[in-house]
C-alpha cells in the first residue's frame, strides 16, 4: 500500500498505546508493538492479533532492540503514580536507558521518533496554564521524581540526539488522558472513582479535592500524535496535548456519582507528597502549528468510559466493546 510505513510502538500493550496500535493500523500501517507488560496486557490488543500487520514482541526497552522500522512512537513507561513510584529505579531505567535505545534505533535506522512526555515536565506549576516554554517545577528528590526527572531527561535525549546526529524527534508533553481500557487497578483518578461509583464503594479523594487536573479524551489525544508525527521535517515540539478544561478533583467525583447513580460517598485520603496542585495545558502552539484540539468534553468522555468499565467489571473477558 502507498505511504504504508513500518511504526515502532513501545508501551503499545498500554492504555494509550493499544489505541495508538489501532489507529495506526486504520491507516493502512503496518505496527510492531513492543512491551514487557508491565502495566499493559495482551488483553488490550487482542483484538488486534488476527490482523496480519500487527505484531507484539515481549520486550523491555532498557535492552537494546534491533529490528527495521520507518517510526517509532516511545510510548514505555508505567504512567500512574502507583505503578511508577513501585519500581522507581526501574522507571528511570525505562525512561533514560529506554530512550537511549530507542534513539540509538532511530538513528541507525533513520526512522522518526516521537516522545510520550507529560505536562509532569512542569511539576508542581508556577506558571499557569502551561506553555511550553515554562520550564517547570520538579522537586528532583521527591517520590514523583523518577517519572518527572526521568521524563525530563528524555526529552534532553531526544533533543542531543537531534542536535548531534540529526534525528528527526517529535515531544508530545501529555496532559492528564482518560477513557476506556484503563485497567481497573491502574490507579489514576478517572479510573480510581469511575470503579468506586460502580462498586457503589467510598470515593478516594486525595487531600480536600481543590486541586486540578485538564482531562483530555483518549480517542481526541491519538489525533494529536498522528498530527505532530506527520507535521513537517524539523518541527521537534515540545508541544503540549491535552485538554484544556480544567475541573477539581472534588467535581470530578461528584461528576462520577451523579452520572453512575452511585450511592457511594466521599471520603478523604491524605494528599501524596509532591501532588501538583493545578494543572492546564496552554494547547496554542498545538491549535496553530499543528491544527490540533480536543473535541470530546468530559462528561460524553467520562460517559463512555463508565460504560467500558460497566462491562469490564460484568466479568467480560475477551472481546472489548465496540
Ligand atoms: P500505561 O501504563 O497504560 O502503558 C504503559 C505501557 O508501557 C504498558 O503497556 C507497560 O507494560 C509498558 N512498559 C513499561 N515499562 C516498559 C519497558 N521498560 N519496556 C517495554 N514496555 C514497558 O500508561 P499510558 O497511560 O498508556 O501511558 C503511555 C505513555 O504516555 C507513558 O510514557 C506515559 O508516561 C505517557 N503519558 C500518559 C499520560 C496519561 O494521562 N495517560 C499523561 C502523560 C504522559
Ligand atoms: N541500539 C538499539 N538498536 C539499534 C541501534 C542501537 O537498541 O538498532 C541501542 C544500542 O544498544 C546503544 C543505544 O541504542 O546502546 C544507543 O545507540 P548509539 O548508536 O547512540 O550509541 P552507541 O551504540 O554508539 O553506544
Ligand atoms: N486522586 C484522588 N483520588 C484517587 C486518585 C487520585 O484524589 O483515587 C488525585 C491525585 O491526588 C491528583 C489527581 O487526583 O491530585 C490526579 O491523579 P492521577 O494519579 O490520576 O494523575 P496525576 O497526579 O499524575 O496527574
Amino acid at each position: 500500500m502507498q505511504g504504508q510505513k513500518r511504526v515502532l510502538v513501545t508501551g503499545g500493550a498500554g492504555f494509550l498505546g493499544s489505541f495508538l496500535c489501532e489507529r495506526l493500523l486504520q491507516e493502512g500501517h503496518e505496527v510492531l508493538c513492543a512491551d514487557n507488560y508491565y502495566t499493559g496486557s495482551r488483553d488490550t490488543v487482542l483484538h488486534l492479533l488476527d490482523d496480519p500487520h500487527f505484531e507484539v514482541i515481549r520486550h523491555d526497552i532498557t535492552f537494546p532492540l534491533y529490528v527495521e522500522v520507518d517510526e517509532i512512537y516511545n510510548l514505555a513507561c508505567p504512567a500512574s503514580p502507583i505503578h511508577y513510584q513501585f519500581d522507581p529505579v526501574q522507571t528511570v531505567k525505562t525512561n533514560v536507558h529506554g530512550a537511549i535505545n530507542m534513539l540509538g534505533l532511530a538513528k541507525r535506522t533513520k526512522a522518526k521518533i516521537f516522545q510520550a512526555s507529560t505536562s509532569e515536565v512542569y511539576g508542581d506549576p508556577a506558571v499557569h496554564p502551561q506553555v511550553e516554554t515554562y520550564r517547570g517545577c520538579v522537586n528532583p528528590i521527591g517520590p514523583r521524581a523518577c517519572y518527572d526527572e526521568g521524563k525530563r531527561c528524555a526529552e534532553t535525549l531526544f533533543f542531543d540526539y537531534h542536535r548531534q546526529y540529526g534525528v528527526e524527534i517529535r515531544i508530545a508533553r501529555i496532559f492528564n488522558t482518560y477513557g476506556p481500557r484503563m485497567h481497573p487497578n491502574d490507579g489514576r483518578v478517572v479510573s480510581n472513582f469511575i470503579v468506586q461509583a460502580l462498586r457503589n464503594e467510598p470515593i478516594t479523594i486525595f487531600g480536600d479535592g481543590t486541586q486540578t487536573r485538564s482531562f483530555c479524551y483518549v480517542e481526541d489525544l491519538i489525533g494529536g500524535f498522528l498530527k505532530l508525527m506527520a507535521a513537517p521535517d524539523g518541527f521537534t515540539g515540545p508541544v503540549n496535548l491535552g485538554n484544556p478544561e480544567e475541573f477539581q478533583v472534588r467535581e470530578l467525583a461528584e461528576m462520577v456519582i451523579d452520572m453512575t447513580g452511585s450511592k457511594s460517598h466521599i471520603v478523604s485520603k491524605p494528599l501524596p507528597m509532591d501532588d501538583p496542585t493545578r494543572r492546564k495545558p496552554d494547547i496554542s502552539r498545538a491549535r496553530d502549528e499543528l491544527g490540533w484540539q480536543p473535541s470530546v468534553p468530559l462528561c460524553e468522555g467520562i460517559e463512555k468510559t463508565i460504560a467500558y468499565f460497566e462491562w469490564k467489571l460484568s466479568g467480560a473477558s475477551k472481546a472489548l466493546p465496540g
